[in-house]
């Protein structure tokens, strides 16, 4: 915490139960090249849980989650020319990073060592950083992007994790081809975005989930052109060796296996979901036809900016439910529960934040 700093209004997890409740704390005084910036919404993405509850072991407590945050500029500090005080904008899961190393130099930041997470990371005055569920964030201009008007806020908001972590390796591996098929393995959060930006691109979706109740929505609403329920060895098994690529988003331990084999030779799969439990990877799986699994790490900021500009041409938003922080520890018990369609999302400005739930 900075002596002297900026007093902000936030919840915060204290320890291993994840419980969240009011925290007052300090943030920087908005710097030469800073946005200040009041929140008005901020989603609430599996990885804040895994997170608040020490599932990665990682968590530093007091942890304030939220890395997925629509706002509005109230101030930017000297040198910003890019926004202005009411601008509407989005922050991300990374708010700096160093900016001289490879990654950095080759427009793939998230790949820095030296990331600075939103939430729950390490700034570089060693201070732990808090994230979006507070009134009031103060982030330097690279590392906000700008939110189109046609999409609304709270709708917005989900796409500044959930949204860029699909697209971005979609459009890396070439998952953006009109008539390519594309499956998407597990239909929550980052799920729901990955089958309306394969839709958008002109794909056949296919939804492959471990939820026969989420069917109908997904045949329906979303626009999937197909669902697989992933324990029904017949449905998976007509489907082998049909798919150019798969982003698998499970939060959970699961079997691999099983959804390689939906892949065509050489096909492509993208592993976004970050169970703590290892998911094994037998050789054979991959040898047998020369498929290729690749990792993603959300994406960087140019390709955050150019997925919220697409959503915005293409009216893609998030299927949110919007939620008080008073319900906030409800809503994290059912998102556990895979009870939310498809995303929460804190109404943190219409929120009375220092009110215990
Ligand atoms: P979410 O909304 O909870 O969605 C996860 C989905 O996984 C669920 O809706 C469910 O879909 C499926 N699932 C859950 N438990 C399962 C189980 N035991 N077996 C099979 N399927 C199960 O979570 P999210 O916010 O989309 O995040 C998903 C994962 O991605 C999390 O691990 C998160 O930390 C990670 N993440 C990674 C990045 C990155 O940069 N790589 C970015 C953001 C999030 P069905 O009901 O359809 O099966
Ligand atoms: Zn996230």
């Amino acid at each position: 915490m900075e002596q002297g700093g900026k007093p902000v209004l936030g919840w915060a997890a204290r320890d291993a139960s994840g419980h969240l409740s009011p925290y007052r704390f300090s943030r920087r005084v908005q710097r030469d090249g800073d946005v200040t910036i009041k929140v008005l919404f901020c989603g609430i993405c599996h990885t804040d849980l895994h997170v608040i509850k020490n599932e990665w072991g990682n968590a530093m407590y007091p942890v304030v989650p939220g890395h997925e945050v629509v706002g509005v500029v109230t101030d930017v500090g000297t040198g910003v020319t890019k926004f202005k005080a009411g601008d509407t904008v989005g922050v991300g899961y990374f708010v700096d990073s160093c900016g001289a190393c490879e990654s950095c130099g080759t427009g793939h930041e998230n790949y820095c060592p030296n990331l600075v997470l939103a939430s729950n990371g390490v700034d570089s005055d060693g201070a732990t950083t808090k994230g979006g569920f507070s009134d009031v964030v103060v982030v330097s201009k690279d590392y906000v992007v700008r939110v189109p008007e046609s999409l609304p806020p709270d709708g917005a908001a989900p796409l500044l994790c959930a949204g860029v972590t699909v697209y971005s390796p979609m459009m890396q591996y070439g998952l953006n081809e009109p008539g390519k098929h594309l499956g998407v393995v597990g239909l929550g959060g980052l799920g729901h975005m990955a089958v309306k930006f394969g839709k958008a691109f002109g794909m056949t979706v296919t939804v492959i989930s471990s939820s026969p109740g989420k069917r109908e929505e997904a045949l329906g609403r979303l626009g999937a052109d197909a669902f697989l329920v992933s324990h029904d060895a017949a449905q998976m098994k007509a489907a082998a060796g049909s798919m150019d690529g798969i982003i698998d988003t499970v939060s959970a331990g699961h079997q691999i296996v099983p959804l390689l084999e939906l892949l065509k030779p050489m096909g492509q799969m993208v592993v976004v979901g970050a169970p703590s439990k290892p998911l094994e990877l037998p050789a054979y799986a991959i040898i047998a036809g020369g498929k290729r699994v690749a990792g993603n790490g959300v994406g960087s900021i140019a390709d955050c900016q150019a997925m919220l500009d697409f959503a915005g041409e293409h009216g893609i938003a998030a299927d949110v439910e919007v939620v008080g922080m008073d319900y906030v520890n409800t809503a994290i018990q059912r998102l556990e529960r895979n009870d939310v369609r498809y995303r929460f999302v804190v109404d943190v400005a219409g929120s009375q934040l220092d009110a215990t739930a």
